[in-house]
């Protein structure tokens, strides 16, 4: 039976005035405005706070998600893309090809938004209906099929 647990651990007020004295002698030391001392206070009793948890080396854990979405996604990302819209992940609201609202709403390119969300490059963003009928409409307007006027071969 060891009981070194409460080697580390110092009562909140021992944490109080550990902030204090820190801050009181910064302040010896440092010109500063008066507004930024509680931010300071804040710092240092966060700093000894975490100290005390045991968990200085976790410093990274708190701040590091930055690469991380900023909200919830309404749909999951892969799913964004349906049969008749597709989901802008950044507001929500659909649209049958998402490439110029991304770009005039939310300042993003294709491949930006892609990699913000996690999307594979060749994911189209576009309507599965609304694609299928563009490549009808190409088929309507002969683009399929281009070769139908060349035969006459020129000797
Ligand atoms: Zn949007």
């Amino acid at each position: 039976m060891s009981d070194q647990t409460d080697v580390d651990t110092f009562p909140d007020t021992t944490l109080i005035e550990l902030t204090a004295g820190v801050v009181q002698s910064y302040l010896t030391n440092n010109q500063m405005q008066p507004d930024q001392v509680p931010h300071l206070m804040q710092q240092v009793h966060d700093k000894f706070a975490h100290l005390q948890a045991g968990q200085g080396t976790a410093d990274t854990s708190t701040t590091a998600d930055t690469s991380e979405p900023q909200h919830e996604p309404p749909v999951k990302p892969r799913n964004s893309v349906r049969k008749n819209d597709v989901v802008c992940l950044e507001c929500g609201k659909t649209f049958q090809t998402l490439k110029r609202h991304i770009r005039t709403e939310h300042g993003m390119d294709e491949s930006a938004y892609k990699a913000r969300w996690d999307l594979p490059a060749s994911m189209k963003l576009v309507a599965k209906s609304y694609s299928e009928k563009r490549s009808q409409m190409a088929k309507d307007l002969g683009l399929g099929e281009n070769s139908a006027g060349r035969g006459r071969k020129k000797q």
